[in-house]
């Protein structure tokens, strides 16, 4: 019997919503996806494409133009083109930059961009990381300096997830440099025709060739003081603590599911490929390979199930969700390794999934807070 990595968090009516996200990247975005990756970037159409069918946004309520599920319809996109090897897209950080907006913009903010990005208008980016702060964000320099009704941007960042096709971006900045955390803000840049703003290079990456992680540069950048996420300075940190659980989840859940692909191809190419006489899936290495690989996806599922039902019911915490970004990643890293090299020289070769995938796992443990940061924060609460 074929193993099957049922979610305990779904039901009939997300099967049924599985389905119709899988239609449109088999047909909408696998296609494109060697091209995007020649390119660096998967351009604006697939973005409204998503947005027109209301793959954008879906655990964002209906009432700012978001499809009104939760964090598991969210989970389904993410779940099926982290399976099929697809990076290009970072719906993630998307959503997170929306749930930003939810969680911690002003009314009109949330009714201005929430529907904009439902309808994958603007592409979202969180800028926090520069070239000299990426783990300790205390060393921001960004500077958004107070003048009469405005803001004046100064700075550059780097590693932008979204950054060259983003029409809006969330920049972590220094409103008072003189109070460290505190004098922390989150500004809100939309990029179009904005004067003074620029996208640097898009980064040469060893995997997620078709992600557009990009430097962005603030050069006398003038915005509102309305553009003040949330109305209020010096809230930067609170606000970028308080979403941690929902974007370290989404790791986990997207790492678990590019093994859970990564394992379906994988036996079904060593059923195919023969050597000695037979299948390299008879070999007693082969398979017990693939045993070690099956009992961590399930051992895994477990634990990233039951997380999804906790940040459903509103429990999950920090500490458990890290715990979620660091097994997985690592996992993810493991599997992908003991799984390539059961194809041996096609493994190696970017036209194989479990290659690309290999590439693009890699960053797991760098992004969204160090996996070192992740033991910080766990062992915080031992
Ligand atoms: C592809 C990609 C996409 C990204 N997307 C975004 C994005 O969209 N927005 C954004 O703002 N940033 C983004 N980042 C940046 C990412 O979050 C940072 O790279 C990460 O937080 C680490 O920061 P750093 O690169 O400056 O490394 P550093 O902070 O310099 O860390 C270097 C090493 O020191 C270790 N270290 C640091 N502090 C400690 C400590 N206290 N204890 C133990 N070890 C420690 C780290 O774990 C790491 O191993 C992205 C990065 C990549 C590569």
């Amino acid at each position: 019997m074929a193993l099957q990595f049922k979610r305990s968090w779904s039901d009939e009516d997300l099967e049924r919503y599985r389905d119709s996200v899988a239609r449109f990247i088999e047909a909408e975005m696998l296609p494109k996806d060697a091209q995007a990756r020649q390119r660096g970037h998967v351009g604006h159409a697939i973005w409204r494409l998503a947005g027109e069918l209301g793959f954008l946004c879906a655990d964002i309520p209906e009432v700012y133009g978001g499809g009104g599920g939760d964090f598991r319809h969210g989970a389904v996109f993410y779940e099926e083109t982290a399976r099929r090897g697809l990076t290009g897209m970072s719906t993630s950080v998307h959503s997170i930059v929306a749930h930003y907006f939810l969680n911690r913009g002003t009314q009109e903010q949330k009714r201005r961009y929430l529907p904009l990005l439902a309808r994958g208008e603007l592409v979202g980016a969180i800028a926090m990381t520069e070239p000299g702060a990426g783990s300790d964000l205390q060393g921001v320099r960004t500077r958004a300096e107070r003048r009469g009704s405005h803001y004046v941007i100064n700075g550059s960042k780097t590693f932008i997830t979204n950054g060259f096709l983003a029409g809006v971006v969330l920049v972590v900045c220094k409103t008072d440099p003189a109070q460290g955390a505190r004098g922390t803000s989150i500004l809100i840049v939309e990029t179009q025709g904005c004067a003074g703003f620029r996208v640097g290079r898009v980064l040469d990456k060893i995997g997620m060739k078709a992600q557009d992680t990009s430097e962005l540069y603030f050069d006398d950048v003038q915005v509102s003081v309305e553009n003040l996420l949330g109305g209020k300075e010096g809230q930067g940190f609170f606000q970028l603590m308080g979403d941690l659980p929902y974007e370290r989840l989404i790791i986990g859940v997207a790492a678990l599911a590019c093994m859970e692909g990564a394992y379906e191809a994988t036996l079904a190419y060593v059923r195919e490929r023969h050597a000695f006489g037979q299948p390299i899936a008879n070999f007693q290495n082969t398979r017990f390979k693939l045993a070690e690989v099956a009992t961590q996806i399930t051992v895994g599922r477990a634990f990233i199930d039951r997380c999804v039902e906790q940040i459903v019911a509103g429990t999950l915490d920090t500490a458990t969700a890290s715990m979620a970004k660091l097994w997985s990643s690592e996992a993810q890293g493991r599997v992908l390794d003991e799984l390539l090299q059961l194809y041996g020289g096609y493994g190696y070769m970017n036209e194989y999934m479990i290659a690309r995938m290999y590439a693009d796992a890699r960053v797991q443990r760098i992004y969204g807070g160090t996996n070192e940061i992740m033991k910080e924060v766990i062992a915080r609460v031992l």
